[in-house]
């Protein structure tokens, strides 16, 4: 195992407004790393649509006000960050076709199936892991 640079943990309600929270939350935790303006954009969308999918689809929105997020970040010293989303919502029924392009479960059509195929572009490895009531994606990036 690589030595931990730095790492965090928090926990947050499955609220949109904490999609921004997760996004700031992270630009802060790299703030005195040398990343450039493009690898921390990417960054910020995979926590961002990692984010997105735990509150809406794992919880669907803020139909259950009790559902948590857990946000993980780690730093290794060979520069690699691994950010990690874990839900206790629905879980996906199908994580292959769940990573397909254009996939989607959401039925009012505000969704267009792309987040998690941008996180696998944005990232240089992804895991994702889910069953009713847990759903865990890690995801890691070179930077
Ligand atoms: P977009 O991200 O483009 O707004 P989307 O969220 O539907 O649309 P993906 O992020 O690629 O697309 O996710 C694909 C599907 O996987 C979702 O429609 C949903 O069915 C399922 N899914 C993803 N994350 C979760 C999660 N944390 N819990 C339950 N289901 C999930
Ligand atoms: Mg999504």
């Amino acid at each position: 195992m690589k030595e931990i640079i730095n790492s965090a943990r928090v926990r947050f309600p499955a609220l949109s407004r904490n999609e921004s929270f997760a996004r700031t939350l992270t630009a802060g935790f790299l703030m005195h790393l040398e990343v450039t303006p493009s690898q921390l954009a990417d960054i910020k969308t995979v926590v961002s649509e990692a984010v997105t999918n735990a509150i809406v689809h794992g919880y669907r929105g803020e139909e259950d006000k009790k559902g948590e997020v857990l946000l993980e970040l780690c730093f290794y010293r060979n520069r690699v960050l691994l950010i990690r989303v874990t839900d206790h919502g629905r879980g996906i029924e199908n994580v292959e076709k769940a990573m397909e392009p254009f996939y989607t479960t959401d039925r009012e059509g505000e969704r267009s199936g792309m987040g998690l195929p941008i996180i696998r572009a944005f990232c240089d490895s992804v895991r994702l892991v889910s069953r009713p009531g847990f759903t865990r994606i890690t995801m890691k990036k070179k930077l």
